[in-house]
């Protein structure tokens, strides 16, 4: 059993994946999808459906998304909400299909969309993630109503200046839980100052966490939650079977140390 997860160069390889997607509902109001590393949520709301990350700039993200929220019967609700924890490539994504087709709102912080507007082009990388705008810039402790429930927004800097995480409530046979999502899990890269920032917000968020009684922790990259098995297993698992995203609220806080071990 290991303590830590493996993230590697070839875990950053296989973000442009595109050969391979899986979701599952997760939770009655809950949809994950994800490729071999990143993951996206849907969550069904009053308002509409708020779409939580976007994978990476790949039409096939976008139809993938479409698909699996058809496959659950909701495809008559409107998509209203694209609420992005930060301004890296790889969860931007798909953002610009679900501008341009259904008018949707997009949130992020704006020093982060400073960065996805300044990211310098790669070649054979599509650029198509800086070509929409961000109707609403994202501030530390504010929410987004979305009619019957709210996000909670906290800021978490070190992955990126600007990257957010969140808490909202989502529902397992129609009892509540609360779900928190840490926007950005790894420290920047050679940057002492970034690590500590980090490690700052790792534990003001699993502060927040704890007093808001999360008890499910999600992820948005399959690596530190074993992420694609957790998707097989809730797409076969039986009435009688624990959800696997619910941890406990100890279970949150365990979760979230992986995010400090993996600086060690
Ligand atoms: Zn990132």
């Amino acid at each position: 059993m290991r303590d830590i997860p493996e993230v590697t160069f070839d875990t950053i390889k296989r973000m442009e994946d595109m050969s391979y997607f899986i979701h599952a509902l997760i939770f009655d109001d809950l949809l994950i999808v994800a490729q071999k590393e990143t993951a996206c949520y849907i969550w069904k709301t009053a308002e509409g459906l708020v779409i939580f990350d976007g994978i990476w700039p790949d039409e096939r993200v976008y139809r993938e998304i479409q698909s699996a929220i058809n496959e659950v019967g909701w495809e008559n609700e409107e998509i209203s909400k694209f609420v992005i924890s930060h301004g890296h490539i790889d969860h931007v994504g798909c953002g610009k299909w679900l501008v341009d087709n259904h008018n949707t709102k997009t949130y992020l912080s704006k020093a982060d969309d400073k960065l996805r507007l300044s990211t310098l082009s790669e070649e054979g990388r599509s650029d198509c993630w800086k070509e929409f705008s961000i109707d609403c810039y994202m501030n530390d402790g504010e929410c987004i109503d979305c009619g019957d429930k709210t996000i909670n927004i906290i800021a978490t800097p070190g992955h990126t200046a600007g990257c957010m995480s969140f808490i909202f409530p989502v529902y397992e046979n129609g009892e509540r839980h609360m779900a928190c999502l840490f926007g950005g899990a790894t420290a920047p890269w050679g940057d002492e100052e970034g690590k500590m920032i980090q490690r700052e917000s790792i534990l003001k968020f699993m502060k927040i966490v704890a007093k808001a009684n999360c008890d499910v922790a999600l992820t948005n990259h399959t690596t530190f939650d074993i992420g694609l098995e957790r998707i097989l297993y809730s797409q076969s698992r039986l009435s009688y079977m624990p959800n696997i995203y619910i941890l406990g609220e100890e279970g949150v806080q365990k979760f979230c140390n992986v995010f400090l071990a993996i600086m060690q």
